[in-house]
């Protein structure tokens, strides 16, 4: 589809997708996926970060949170934890930190691969070189996350420093691809500056990628960043990108993301309701959780807590769903 007509998709349902539109994503998920939710085991491993997006609570400039690392024994006896709960999947999140070295993540990957191998290992730690990514696949990371935020270049430049672009960003997604990764794009809905044409520009890129995830949610402001003052993200303009998504990418996965959940009580059940079938529970030490504020008021307890997986069971079976406990590889080639 063309830019142009994006945009006017995105315009008519602004205020919310239609029950029309709704069940049309519903039922592209229930052709690629059926009723089954896979699930995620996050470790967020380090909260330290050298770049400064003017969105993110954990940007190098906020010397109000409280930095921390995990051990390599640590993120392993996580892996434990989550191994026993029924997880067989592990997504180790961090900010850019350069003391995590290759060497250090290598290590991390092998080790987990084997003492876990039946479990897949997902990479959300930023931008890198491809011989680096290549390091990491060899090592044995099945997937790798790297949302590219928006896919417009003026958009981009109001949302990061200069030291960052959209192009490297684009490259790195196409490297991962290229080496053999699972990849995730994804946005932010309700960013500062977006429009409906830069929202437009993100589902033209999408389609053009083909990636195998898309993490979307909510932009939600952080009272340490520059961007405290702006508003949330809009839960209904945030569905509508989610059934959209859906049905132009009927075998990507597609969580239903905290923020989502964050924004709204409502908000993972209807996440569902519009072809999302992903969540990701937080898996990380329980002391370590507060810190990993990428925005205000994160949930990280209840049913967003991996220890809490019978009362997500029982939420998404109420939903109409049931939990999925393997690997969940996505469908797209
Ligand atoms: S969004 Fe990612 S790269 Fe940007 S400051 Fe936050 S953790 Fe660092």
């Amino acid at each position: 589809m063309q830019k142009k007509e994006w945009a006017e998709q995105i315009k008519q349902f602004q205020n919310g997708p239609s029950q029309e539109l709704k069940k049309k994503a519903l039922q592209t998920r229930l052709l690629s996926y059926g009723r089954g939710v896979f699930l995620r085991g996050l470790i967020e491993f380090s909260n330290y970060c050298k770049n400064n997006c003017y969105y993110c609570g954990i940007r190098a400039g906020n010397h109000h949170v409280c930095r921390y690392r995990l051990t390599q024994q640590d993120i392993l006896n996580t892996c434990k934890k989550g191994h026993a709960l029924g997880f067989r999947t592990f997504v180790l999140q961090s900010g850019e930190d350069p003391w995590f070295d290759d060497q250090k993540i290598c290590s991390i990957i092998s080790q987990i691969k084997e003492m876990y191998p039946d479990c897949a290992i997902t990479l959300s730690i930023g931008e890198k070189s491809k011989e680096t990514y290549r390091a990491f696949f060899a090592a044995g990371a099945d997937r790798f996350l790297l949302r590219h935020e928006t896919a417009d270049a003026t958009h981009y430049r109001k949302l990061h420093p200069d030291v960052m672009s959209l192009e490297n960003r684009k490259k790195c997604l196409y490297d991962l691809r290229e080496i053999g990764f699972q990849v995730g794009a994804g946005f932010m809905v309700g960013s500062p500056f977006q429009t409906i044409e830069t929202l437009a520009a993100d589902m033209k890129f999408l389609e053009e990628l083909q990636p195998h995830m898309v993490g979307l949610g909510p932009f939600l402001p952080h009272k340490e960043t520059p961007f405290k003052d702006f508003p949330p993200g809009s839960l209904n303009l945030t569905l509508t990108m989610l059934c959209l998504v859906r049905i132009a990418l009927p075998n990507v996965l597609l969580p239903a993301t905290t923020a989502l959940a964050t924004l709204s009580e409502q908000g993972r059940a209807l996440g569902l309701a519009c072809g999302a079938n992903v969540i990701m529970p937080n898996l990380s030490p329980p002391e370590v959780r507060g810190s990993y504020s990428l925005y205000d008021n994160k949930k990280c307890t209840g049913n967003e807590a991996a220890e809490e997986i019978a009362l997500l069971q029982k939420e998404v079976e109420n939903d109409g769903f049931f939990l999925d406990f393997s690997r969940g590889d996505s469908r797209v080639h």
